[in-house]
């Protein structure tokens, strides 16, 4: 199965991946995770993209479809894939209709005002790719996952949250439009308990 987690930044992505790769064995490519290991890795890719990171932009088209291609390339991905992030606007997602199309897409469909709130509560583990939020784990600093150390991604501010939904909308959410028009979309209340907004996916994947 090939799948594409499609919402706003903060809207459960990364959340419903990790439910996500658990029951149906796919593997979890989140650009972003890819881009942060670069920058942490400070590799000529990571150097590129810091800077637009940091400030909520996105990150050059070609680099990110190479990126992609790259990593589906990868023998874990000969039975399909889960995307996380990507494609992020209507070139990338040209690109990858060229290269490896998706069987279905699945939007979060979260309430926007809610975004922020989600956003600068959340912890990061850098280690297994975890999120959390401090409304259910409270002020800790160790993954409750893994044990690792958790952390505020940078870009996990107020400002850049701001910038970051308004890259949502003008360049991200014609994708709804898009994966609708080719029949591929199907909409999961992600305005839910994390457990519910499974139940909805389970219900599409069967
Ligand atoms: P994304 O990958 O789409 O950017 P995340 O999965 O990292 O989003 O979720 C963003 C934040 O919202 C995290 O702190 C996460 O714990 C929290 N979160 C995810 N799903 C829900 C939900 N259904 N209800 C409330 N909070 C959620
Ligand atoms: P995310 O982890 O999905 O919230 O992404 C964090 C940041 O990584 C984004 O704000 C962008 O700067 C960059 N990024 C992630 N995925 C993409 C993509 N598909 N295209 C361009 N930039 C991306």
């Amino acid at each position: 199965m090939k799948l594409i987690l499609l919402g706003a930044p903060g809207s459960g992505k990364g959340t419903q991946a990790a439910y996500i790769t658990d029951k149906y064995d796919l593997p979890h490519i989140s650009t972003g995770d890819l881009f942060r290991e670069n920058i942490k890795n400070k590799t000529p890719l990571g150097i590129k993209v810091k800077e637009i990171m940091d400030t909520g932009n996105l990150c050059p088209d070609d680099l990110t479809v190479e990126l992609v291609k790259d990593r589906l390339n990868n023998p874990d991905c000969k039975n399909g894939y889960l995307l996380d992030g990507f494609p992020r606007d209507i070139p990338q997602a040209i690109a990858l209709d060229e290269f490896a199309a998706p069987d279905v897409v699945i939007e979060i469909d979260v309430d926007l005002n809610k975004i922020e709130h989600r956003i600068t509560g959340r912890r990061s583990c850098p280690k297994c790719g975890g999120s959390f939020h401090v409304d259910f784990i409270g002020n800790v600093d160790k993954c409750p996952t893994c044990g690792d150390k958790l952390i505020i991604r940078k870009d996990d501010n107020p400002e850049t949250v701001k910038e970051r939904l308004e890259v949502y909308q003008n360049q991200t959410a014609p994708l709804i439009e898009y994966y609708g028009k080719q029949g591929k979309l199907v909409k999961v209340n992600g305005d839910q308990p994390i457990e519910k907004v499974f139940e909805e996916v389970v219900k599409v994947l069967g």
